[in-house]
């Protein structure tokens, strides 16, 4: 059975809105989030945790260990 996701946690202390996360992910799980944040960056959000299956990809690409993704199993 495939996979599916928990929750999708972004630290906003340490993304710094690069979207490569965004990019990566095959399953259009992520968005670019309309609000900025204090230091002008735009941090990615989470719009369909239902289509994540957990392939943790959006977790290995990103450079600042920012993302992460709890799977229900
Ligand atoms: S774990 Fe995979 S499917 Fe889920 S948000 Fe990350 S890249 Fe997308
Ligand atoms: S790849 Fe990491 S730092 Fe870049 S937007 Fe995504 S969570 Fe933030």
């Amino acid at each position: 059975m495939a996979k599916k996701a928990k929750a999708i946690v972004i630290d906003p202390n340490l993304c710094k809105g690069c979207h490569i996360c965004i990019s990566v992910c095959p399953h259009g799980v992520l968005e670019k989030s309309e609000v900025v944040d204090n230091r002008g960056f735009f941090l990615p959000k989470v719009v369909d945790l239902e289509a994540c299956k957990v392939c943790q990809l959006c977790e290995m690409e990103c450079p600042d260990f920012a993302i992460s993704v709890a799977s229900l199993e």
